[in-house]
Protein backbone atom coordinates (compact mmCIF):
# COMPACT_ATOMS: atom_id res chain seq x y z
CA UNK A 1 0.00 0.00 0.00
CA UNK A 2 1.50 3.77 -0.60
CA UNK A 3 0.33 6.66 1.15
CA UNK A 4 1.56 10.55 0.95
CA UNK A 5 1.72 12.56 3.51
CA UNK A 6 0.17 15.89 2.76
CA UNK A 7 0.94 17.84 5.91
CA UNK A 8 0.31 17.84 9.66
CA UNK A 9 -1.90 19.08 12.06
CA UNK A 10 -1.03 19.73 15.83
CA UNK A 11 2.18 17.18 14.87
CA UNK A 12 -0.17 14.60 13.57
CA UNK A 13 0.80 13.54 10.30
CA UNK A 14 -1.97 13.56 7.56
CA UNK A 15 -1.50 11.10 5.01
CA UNK A 16 -3.59 9.87 2.13
CA UNK A 17 -3.50 6.15 0.57
CA UNK A 18 -3.64 5.53 -2.89
CA UNK A 19 -7.06 3.83 -2.06
CA UNK A 20 -8.90 6.42 -1.42
CA UNK A 21 -8.71 8.07 -5.03
CA UNK A 22 -11.30 4.96 -5.51
CA UNK A 23 -13.94 7.00 -2.76
CA UNK A 24 -13.17 9.85 -4.59
CA UNK A 25 -13.95 9.07 -7.90
CA UNK A 26 -16.76 6.77 -6.70
CA UNK A 27 -18.85 9.31 -4.83
CA UNK A 28 -17.72 12.45 -7.62
CA UNK A 29 -19.07 10.19 -10.45
CA UNK A 30 -22.42 8.69 -8.41
CA UNK A 31 -23.26 12.32 -7.02
CA UNK A 32 -22.70 14.44 -10.32
CA UNK A 33 -24.47 11.83 -12.53
CA UNK A 34 -26.76 10.58 -10.31
CA UNK A 35 -27.82 11.90 -7.03
CA UNK A 36 -27.51 15.72 -7.46
CA UNK A 37 -29.48 16.11 -11.10
CA UNK A 38 -32.35 13.80 -9.29
CA UNK A 39 -32.27 15.62 -6.14
CA UNK A 40 -32.30 19.32 -7.35
CA UNK A 41 -32.84 19.23 -11.25
CA UNK A 42 -32.26 22.59 -13.40
CA UNK A 43 -28.89 23.19 -12.94
CA UNK A 44 -26.21 22.58 -15.87
CA UNK A 45 -23.91 19.67 -16.05
CA UNK A 46 -20.83 21.63 -15.22
CA UNK A 47 -22.35 22.38 -12.19
CA UNK A 48 -23.32 19.02 -11.29
CA UNK A 49 -19.41 17.98 -11.33
CA UNK A 50 -18.18 20.62 -9.30
CA UNK A 51 -20.57 20.24 -6.89
CA UNK A 52 -19.52 16.68 -6.86
CA UNK A 53 -15.59 17.40 -6.46
CA UNK A 54 -16.74 19.89 -3.96
CA UNK A 55 -18.74 17.44 -2.27
CA UNK A 56 -16.10 15.02 -2.22
CA UNK A 57 -13.47 17.13 -0.55
CA UNK A 58 -15.66 18.00 2.43
CA UNK A 59 -16.15 14.47 3.01
CA UNK A 60 -12.54 13.56 2.78
CA UNK A 61 -12.80 17.06 5.60
CA UNK A 62 -15.37 15.55 7.53
CA UNK A 63 -13.92 12.06 8.08
CA UNK A 64 -10.31 13.67 9.01
CA UNK A 65 -12.80 15.80 11.30
CA UNK A 66 -13.60 12.61 13.34
CA UNK A 67 -10.55 11.16 13.48
CA UNK A 68 -8.53 14.12 14.38
CA UNK A 69 -11.23 13.84 17.08
CA UNK A 70 -9.74 10.61 18.48
CA UNK A 71 -6.16 11.62 18.01
CA UNK A 72 -6.58 14.67 20.07
CA UNK A 73 -8.38 13.38 22.67
CA UNK A 74 -5.59 10.45 22.57
CA UNK A 75 -2.50 12.57 22.99
CA UNK A 76 -4.35 14.57 25.50
CA UNK A 77 -4.28 11.57 27.38
CA UNK A 78 -0.39 11.16 26.90
CA UNK A 79 -0.61 8.72 24.24
CA UNK A 80 1.55 9.47 21.14
CA UNK A 81 -0.14 9.43 18.05
CA UNK A 82 1.77 8.73 14.96
CA UNK A 83 -0.70 9.76 12.41
CA UNK A 84 -3.92 9.85 10.42
CA UNK A 85 -4.58 7.69 7.47
CA UNK A 86 -7.65 7.99 4.82
CA UNK A 87 -8.13 5.37 2.39
CA UNK A 88 -10.78 3.55 0.93
CA UNK A 89 -12.99 2.40 3.81
CA UNK A 90 -12.27 5.62 5.37
CA UNK A 91 -10.34 7.03 7.93
CA UNK A 92 -7.37 5.39 10.78
CA UNK A 93 -5.60 7.34 13.34
CA UNK A 94 -2.38 5.61 14.16
CA UNK A 95 -2.12 5.42 18.05
CA UNK A 96 0.81 4.14 19.33
CA UNK A 97 -0.28 2.54 22.53
CA UNK A 98 -4.22 1.61 23.93
CA UNK A 99 -5.60 3.32 26.34
CA UNK A 100 -5.03 2.90 30.05
CA UNK A 101 -8.15 2.70 31.56
CA UNK A 102 -12.19 2.07 30.55
CA UNK A 103 -12.84 5.78 31.38
CA UNK A 104 -10.19 7.14 28.70
CA UNK A 105 -11.36 4.35 26.04
CA UNK A 106 -14.75 5.61 26.46
CA UNK A 107 -14.02 9.32 25.65
CA UNK A 108 -11.51 8.33 23.09
CA UNK A 109 -14.08 6.19 21.28
CA UNK A 110 -16.77 8.69 22.14
CA UNK A 111 -15.34 11.54 20.30
CA UNK A 112 -15.39 10.42 16.97
CA UNK A 113 -18.52 9.64 16.43
CA UNK A 114 -20.23 12.54 17.92
CA UNK A 115 -18.03 14.73 16.10
CA UNK A 116 -19.35 13.50 12.62
CA UNK A 117 -23.17 13.68 14.46
CA UNK A 118 -22.15 17.45 15.25
CA UNK A 119 -20.96 18.67 11.78
CA UNK A 120 -24.35 16.69 10.14
CA UNK A 121 -26.08 18.65 12.54
CA UNK A 122 -24.61 22.34 11.11
CA UNK A 123 -24.19 20.67 7.43
CA UNK A 124 -28.49 19.76 7.97
CA UNK A 125 -29.18 22.97 9.74
CA UNK A 126 -27.03 25.18 7.30
CA UNK A 127 -29.09 23.36 4.42
CA UNK A 128 -32.55 24.47 6.49
CA UNK A 129 -31.38 27.69 6.76
CA UNK A 130 -30.38 28.60 3.04
CA UNK A 131 -32.69 26.37 1.46
CA UNK A 132 -35.04 29.25 -0.14
CA UNK A 133 -32.19 30.93 -1.58
CA UNK A 134 -29.17 29.19 -3.53
CA UNK A 135 -30.20 25.79 -5.02
CA UNK A 136 -26.19 24.40 -5.48
CA UNK A 137 -25.30 25.42 -2.03
CA UNK A 138 -28.25 24.06 -0.58
CA UNK A 139 -27.77 20.67 -2.28
CA UNK A 140 -24.43 20.18 -0.83
CA UNK A 141 -25.50 21.15 2.76
CA UNK A 142 -27.90 19.15 2.72
CA UNK A 143 -26.01 15.97 1.40
CA UNK A 144 -22.91 16.83 3.99
CA UNK A 145 -25.38 16.95 7.05
CA UNK A 146 -26.82 13.21 5.72
CA UNK A 147 -23.56 12.05 5.11
CA UNK A 148 -21.99 12.83 8.41
CA UNK A 149 -25.16 11.85 10.36
CA UNK A 150 -24.75 8.37 8.62
CA UNK A 151 -21.25 7.91 8.86
CA UNK A 152 -21.60 9.02 12.85
CA UNK A 153 -24.24 6.35 13.38
CA UNK A 154 -22.67 3.58 11.16
CA UNK A 155 -19.48 4.11 13.88
CA UNK A 156 -21.95 3.71 16.86
CA UNK A 157 -22.73 0.60 15.96
CA UNK A 158 -21.52 -1.74 19.46
CA UNK A 159 -18.91 -4.12 17.35
CA UNK A 160 -15.48 -3.94 17.64
CA UNK A 161 -13.42 -2.29 16.44
CA UNK A 162 -16.06 0.28 15.55
CA UNK A 163 -16.18 3.21 17.80
CA UNK A 164 -19.18 1.93 19.14
CA UNK A 165 -17.74 -1.84 19.94
CA UNK A 166 -14.82 0.55 21.48
CA UNK A 167 -17.68 1.73 23.46
CA UNK A 168 -19.08 -1.26 24.70
CA UNK A 169 -15.81 -2.69 25.65
CA UNK A 170 -15.27 0.24 27.78
CA UNK A 171 -18.39 -0.21 29.01
CA UNK A 172 -17.94 -3.72 29.66
CA UNK A 173 -14.28 -3.17 30.97
CA UNK A 174 -15.19 -0.92 33.65
CA UNK A 175 -17.91 -2.43 34.94
CA UNK A 176 -16.21 -6.03 35.09
CA UNK A 177 -12.19 -5.14 35.37
CA UNK A 178 -11.87 -8.12 32.66
CA UNK A 179 -9.99 -5.94 29.79
CA UNK A 180 -9.58 -9.74 27.62
CA UNK A 181 -13.14 -10.98 27.89
CA UNK A 182 -14.56 -7.08 26.71
CA UNK A 183 -12.42 -7.10 24.03
CA UNK A 184 -13.49 -11.31 23.36
CA UNK A 185 -17.42 -10.23 23.34
CA UNK A 186 -17.38 -6.73 21.65
CA UNK A 187 -15.43 -8.27 18.54
CA UNK A 188 -17.60 -11.09 18.69
CA UNK A 189 -20.62 -8.39 18.42
CA UNK A 190 -18.25 -6.82 15.75
CA UNK A 191 -17.78 -9.97 13.59
CA UNK A 192 -21.71 -10.63 13.86
CA UNK A 193 -22.18 -7.04 12.72
CA UNK A 194 -19.30 -7.98 9.60
CA UNK A 195 -21.67 -10.96 8.58
CA UNK A 196 -24.46 -9.37 8.36
CA UNK A 197 -23.26 -6.73 6.20
CA UNK A 198 -22.02 -9.12 3.91
CA UNK A 199 -25.04 -11.20 3.77
CA UNK A 200 -26.97 -7.95 2.92
CA UNK A 201 -24.39 -7.04 0.62
CA UNK A 202 -25.05 -10.50 -1.44
CA UNK A 203 -28.50 -9.83 -1.04
CA UNK A 204 -28.76 -6.29 -2.62
CA UNK A 205 -26.28 -8.23 -5.17
CA UNK A 206 -28.56 -10.35 -6.11
CA UNK A 207 -31.52 -7.92 -6.51
CA UNK A 208 -29.72 -6.07 -9.12
CA UNK A 209 -28.40 -3.59 -6.83
CA UNK A 210 -24.50 -4.63 -8.18
CA UNK A 211 -22.32 -1.46 -6.70
CA UNK A 212 -23.78 -1.02 -3.57
CA UNK A 213 -23.89 -5.09 -2.79
CA UNK A 214 -20.32 -5.17 -3.44
CA UNK A 215 -19.50 -2.22 -1.29
CA UNK A 216 -21.45 -3.23 1.95
CA UNK A 217 -20.11 -6.79 1.48
CA UNK A 218 -16.64 -5.44 1.23
CA UNK A 219 -17.18 -3.11 3.98
CA UNK A 220 -18.37 -6.68 6.13
CA UNK A 221 -15.57 -8.53 5.23
CA UNK A 222 -12.97 -5.56 6.19
CA UNK A 223 -14.49 -5.45 9.61
CA UNK A 224 -14.39 -8.99 10.05
CA UNK A 225 -11.14 -9.39 9.37
CA UNK A 226 -10.68 -6.11 11.74
CA UNK A 227 -11.98 -7.28 14.25
CA UNK A 228 -10.68 -11.26 14.54
CA UNK A 229 -6.91 -8.85 14.50
CA UNK A 230 -7.86 -6.86 17.01
CA UNK A 231 -8.97 -9.31 19.41
CA UNK A 232 -6.04 -11.31 18.43
CA UNK A 233 -3.37 -8.22 18.79
CA UNK A 234 -4.56 -7.75 22.33
CA UNK A 235 -3.48 -11.32 23.11
CA UNK A 236 -0.36 -10.81 21.76
CA UNK A 237 -0.11 -7.49 23.70
CA UNK A 238 -1.29 -8.98 27.14
CA UNK A 239 1.37 -12.12 26.24
CA UNK A 240 4.40 -9.90 25.84
CA UNK A 241 3.73 -7.33 28.23
CA UNK A 242 5.74 -6.89 31.47
CA UNK A 243 8.12 -9.86 29.76
CA UNK A 244 11.62 -8.04 29.69
CA UNK A 245 13.44 -8.33 26.04
CA UNK A 246 16.84 -9.25 28.30
CA UNK A 247 14.91 -12.64 28.75
CA UNK A 248 15.13 -13.51 25.05
CA UNK A 249 18.25 -12.13 23.64
CA UNK A 250 20.89 -13.71 22.14
CA UNK A 251 24.23 -13.24 23.61
CA UNK A 252 26.26 -14.97 21.60
CA UNK A 253 26.91 -12.95 18.53
CA UNK A 254 29.58 -12.82 16.10
CA UNK A 255 30.68 -9.30 15.58
CA UNK A 256 32.16 -7.42 12.96
CA UNK A 257 35.05 -4.52 13.00
CA UNK A 258 34.32 -2.14 10.58
CA UNK A 259 37.64 -1.78 8.37
CA UNK A 260 37.11 -4.89 6.74
CA UNK A 261 35.50 -5.28 2.84
CA UNK A 262 32.81 -6.71 2.25
CA UNK A 263 34.76 -9.63 0.41
CA UNK A 264 36.09 -10.38 3.55
CA UNK A 265 32.81 -10.51 5.38
CA UNK A 266 31.36 -12.35 2.65
CA UNK A 267 33.96 -15.01 3.19
CA UNK A 268 35.30 -15.06 6.89
CA UNK A 269 31.19 -14.79 8.36
CA UNK A 270 28.60 -14.61 5.91
CA UNK A 271 29.59 -18.27 3.66
CA UNK A 272 29.57 -20.26 7.81
CA UNK A 273 27.24 -17.65 9.23
CA UNK A 274 24.07 -18.28 10.69
CA UNK A 275 23.16 -14.57 11.93
CA UNK A 276 21.00 -12.96 9.26
CA UNK A 277 22.38 -9.12 10.41
CA UNK A 278 25.89 -8.62 12.03
CA UNK A 279 26.87 -5.85 15.02
CA UNK A 280 29.91 -3.35 13.48
CA UNK A 281 31.97 -2.51 16.14
CA UNK A 282 35.55 -0.06 16.30
CA UNK A 283 37.61 -0.84 19.99
CA UNK A 284 34.59 -2.64 20.53
CA UNK A 285 31.77 0.01 20.67
CA UNK A 286 28.71 -0.70 18.54
CA UNK A 287 28.93 1.33 15.21
CA UNK A 288 27.05 0.10 12.83
CA UNK A 289 24.30 -3.16 11.81
CA UNK A 290 25.31 -4.60 8.53
CA UNK A 291 22.51 -6.99 7.60
CA UNK A 292 22.54 -9.41 4.41
CA UNK A 293 20.07 -6.68 2.31
CA UNK A 294 23.52 -3.80 3.01
CA UNK A 295 25.69 -6.63 1.27
CA UNK A 296 23.53 -7.55 -1.55
CA UNK A 297 23.11 -3.89 -2.36
CA UNK A 298 27.33 -3.55 -2.86
CA UNK A 299 28.01 -4.51 -6.62
CA UNK A 300 30.04 -7.04 -7.20
CA UNK A 301 32.79 -5.46 -8.61
CA UNK A 302 32.98 -3.21 -5.40
CA UNK A 303 33.58 -5.90 -2.89
CA UNK A 304 37.05 -5.48 -2.67
CA UNK A 305 36.93 -1.77 -2.65
CA UNK A 306 34.22 -1.58 -0.25
CA UNK A 307 34.12 -1.54 3.88
CA UNK A 308 31.84 -2.43 5.94
CA UNK A 309 31.53 0.65 7.44
CA UNK A 310 30.27 2.30 4.23
CA UNK A 311 27.40 -0.07 3.88
CA UNK A 312 26.07 -0.38 7.28
CA UNK A 313 23.44 1.37 8.85
CA UNK A 314 25.16 2.98 11.47
CA UNK A 315 24.74 3.54 14.89
CA UNK A 316 22.26 6.97 14.08
CA UNK A 317 20.14 5.51 12.07
CA UNK A 318 19.59 2.17 13.96
CA UNK A 319 16.41 1.09 15.89
CA UNK A 320 17.39 -0.28 19.30
CA UNK A 321 15.71 -0.99 22.54
CA UNK A 322 16.74 -1.84 25.93
CA UNK A 323 17.28 -4.92 27.72
CA UNK A 324 14.59 -4.04 30.83
CA UNK A 325 11.69 -2.56 27.72
CA UNK A 326 9.41 -4.92 27.03
CA UNK A 327 8.30 -7.20 24.41
CA UNK A 328 5.58 -5.83 23.73
CA UNK A 329 7.52 -2.58 22.81
CA UNK A 330 9.87 -4.83 20.95
CA UNK A 331 7.59 -6.40 18.83
CA UNK A 332 5.83 -3.06 17.91
CA UNK A 333 9.17 -1.58 16.62
CA UNK A 334 9.89 -4.53 14.85
CA UNK A 335 6.56 -4.46 13.30
CA UNK A 336 6.98 -0.81 12.13
CA UNK A 337 10.12 -0.84 10.29
CA UNK A 338 9.83 -4.76 9.34
CA UNK A 339 13.01 -5.69 10.84
CA UNK A 340 14.25 -9.23 11.25
CA UNK A 341 15.85 -8.01 14.98
CA UNK A 342 17.13 -5.25 16.80
CA UNK A 343 19.97 -4.16 18.49
CA UNK A 344 20.05 -4.82 22.24
CA UNK A 345 21.67 -1.56 24.15
CA UNK A 346 22.43 -0.88 27.20
CA UNK A 347 24.80 2.08 27.30
CA UNK A 348 25.52 4.64 24.27
CA UNK A 349 27.26 2.43 21.59
CA UNK A 350 26.97 -0.55 24.02
CA UNK A 351 25.72 -3.98 22.60
CA UNK A 352 23.81 -6.12 25.06
CA UNK A 353 22.71 -9.05 22.60
CA UNK A 354 20.21 -8.92 19.34
CA UNK A 355 16.84 -9.59 19.38
CA UNK A 356 15.40 -11.56 16.91
CA UNK A 357 12.07 -11.69 15.36
CA UNK A 358 11.69 -15.47 15.37
CA UNK A 359 12.59 -15.55 18.73
CA UNK A 360 9.78 -13.32 20.07
CA UNK A 361 7.15 -15.45 17.68
CA UNK A 362 8.50 -18.55 19.18
CA UNK A 363 7.70 -17.68 22.45
CA UNK A 364 4.10 -16.57 21.42
CA UNK A 365 4.00 -20.01 20.47
CA UNK A 366 5.18 -21.51 23.94
CA UNK A 367 2.85 -19.09 25.54
CA UNK A 368 -0.09 -20.23 23.33
CA UNK A 369 0.38 -23.80 24.04
CA UNK A 370 1.35 -23.71 27.18
CA UNK A 371 -2.70 -23.37 27.86
CA UNK A 372 -3.27 -19.78 26.44
CA UNK A 373 -4.98 -18.81 23.71
CA UNK A 374 -4.33 -19.42 20.13
CA UNK A 375 -2.13 -16.64 18.58
CA UNK A 376 -0.37 -16.85 15.65
CA UNK A 377 1.71 -13.55 15.79
CA UNK A 378 1.18 -10.40 13.67
CA UNK A 379 2.11 -7.08 15.06
CA UNK A 380 0.12 -5.00 18.08
CA UNK A 381 -0.88 -1.77 16.63
CA UNK A 382 -3.35 0.55 17.80
CA UNK A 383 -5.35 1.39 14.48
CA UNK A 384 -8.75 3.33 15.21
CA UNK A 385 -11.40 3.89 12.82
ZN1 LIG B 1 -13.99 6.70 14.69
Amino acid sequence: MRAWTIGRIAGIRIRVDWTWSIIFILITVSLAVGYYPIVFPGLSTAVYWGLGVISSLLLFASVLGHELAHSLVASRQGLPVDSITLFVFGGVSQIEEEPRTAGDEFRMAVVGPATSLVLGGIFYGAFLAIRPASGAAAAVAQYMGIINIALGAFNLLPGFPLDGGRVLRAILWGASGDLRRSTRIASLVGQGFAFLLIFVGIALLFSGNFIAGIWLAFIGWFLNNAAVASYRELIVRQTLEGVQVRRLMTTDIDRIPEGLTIEQVIDQHILSGRQHAYPVTRDGELVGLICLHDIRQVPREGRTTTTVAQAMTPYERLRTIGPTDDLAKAISELGRGGYEQLPVIDAPHHLAGLLRRRDVIGYLHTQSDTGKQDLTGGPPNGERH
